[in-house]
């Protein structure tokens, strides 16, 4: 027997344990398909496919870049500007580097990873016979030395086992050098309003792309724009996606939907981050690729005071989005990074709220019912 395990097979688990004391709506039925599809930086097929199949559903134009990123348009007045509304569907993750004569898997990370989040995880490598499941390994406390039992691991000492004996064995479950690698999670409702799941940055991104259209739809709201709906890949490798995506939309302006740095957990440094799950969206004023324009920003704060959605703000080294990119595009366009709050990115576990997600769902909706020409052209001014 192949010791394979099937996505699908995590995916029905999941959705049949119970969710006490709320219902899950498709927001959260979204969320968690979204969450629990693996896909590491170069290989965003599985979450490709969702937000196709949701932007056809819309009756969107779709198509794709070069690179893979996917696009749904929602046209609008022919004059009317082109805002482009971008999530990456790319998680963090790894690449296989080559397999040991034991068969024991050695990788290469994606992504920014803490070497103390990698040890005793399940992971899922994913080959062309299909998902093969493994385990890094954790030295047992029986075998080792007090002196060593506070370190951590380096990451390069890190190894997968996939139960295999020999690398022939590794190599006829189908695993093969470049073959990517996903944290293994499975996504669960914790306390009231509050969900635990991997990939969160950025499928909670993608569930605002794909949220706002269908509310866009139903509230029979006509934008006065043409909205670019864009799922980038490889943006937790440097925005490699959102800089050729871009280059296709030319948009007027650019908005990046992200899962922002919540620190607000013990020992959590909240003077690097000021995010605080259940405060509503976040806009980003500076993070360590560019700076918010402040026309938007200001735009941005008007609509929700006028809407009563109350927004907290971040400043930060602490990692760059997509919005860099969509700044820094041909001779410049007004941009920003509108998150929700994410505890413990960049892990296999990561925690929201979910009124969070609502109210900036909210924000676009009634942010990109007022970006119109002059609009546009006030915020684009210096
Ligand atoms: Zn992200």
């Amino acid at each position: 027997m192949r010791k394979v395990i099937s996505g699908f097979g995590l995916l029905l688990f999941a959705v049949a344990l119970p969710v006490p004391g709320q219902q899950a709506d498709r927001v959260i039925k979204l969320l968690e398909e979204l969450s629990n599809a693996p896909a590491p930086s170069g290989y965003e097929g599985p979450v490709r496919d969702i937000l196709k199949r949701e932007f056809q559903a819309a009756g969107l134009d779709v198509s794709s870049d070069g690179m893979g990123s996917v696009i749904g348009v929602l046209r609008g007045p022919t004059d009317g500007p082109r805002i482009m509304l971008a999530a990456h569907m790319d998680e963090v993750g790894a690449i296989v580097r080559f397999v040991t004569p034991e068969g024991m898997v050695k990788f290469q990370l994606l992504g920014g990873w803490l070497d103390q989040a990698l040890v005793d995880q399940r992971w899922t490598i994913l080959t062309d016979k299909g998902p093969v499941a493994a385990v890094s390994g954790l030295k047992s406390v029986h075998v080792t030395p007090p002196e060593e039992r506070t370190r951590v691991t380096p990451r390069d000492d890190v190894f997968l086992d996939v139960g295999a004996k020999s690398k022939e064995e590794a190599e006829a479950l189908g695993i093969r050098p470049g073959d990517p690698i996903a944290p293994t999670g499975s996504f669960a409702a914790l306390a009231p309003g509050r969900y635990v799941g991997k990939a969160l940055d950025d499928r909670v991104g993608c569930v605002m792309l794909i949220e706002t259209i269908r509310r866009l739809k139903e509230q029979g709201i006509k934008t006065p724009n043409t909205i670019y709906f864009v799922g980038t890949v490889q943006e937790e490798i440097g925005s490699r996606g959102a800089h050729t995506a871009v280059a296709l939309v030319k948009p007027a302006i650019g908005l990046s939907l992200e899962a922002g740095i919540a620190a607000d957990h013990p020992g959590g440094r909240s003077d690097f981050a000021q995010e605080r799950l259940g405060a509503g969206p976040v806009i980003y004023l500076a993070d360590a690729a560019m700076l918010v324009n402040l026309k938007l920003r200001d735009f941005l704060f008007e609509v929700g005071q006028k809407n009563n959605i109350p927004l907290q703000t971040e400043v930060t080294r602490g990692g760059y989005e997509d919005s860099a990119e969509l700044q820094a595009y041909g001779t410049g366009v007004p941009a920003a990074n509108i998150a929700v709050a994410t505890r413990y990115l960049h892990a296999h576990n990561s925690e929201i709220e979910r009124s969070d997600l609502d109210r900036t769902i909210d924000l676009l909706l009634k942010a990109l019912a007022q970006l119109d020409a002059r609009k546009v052209a006030e915020i684009s001014a210096f």
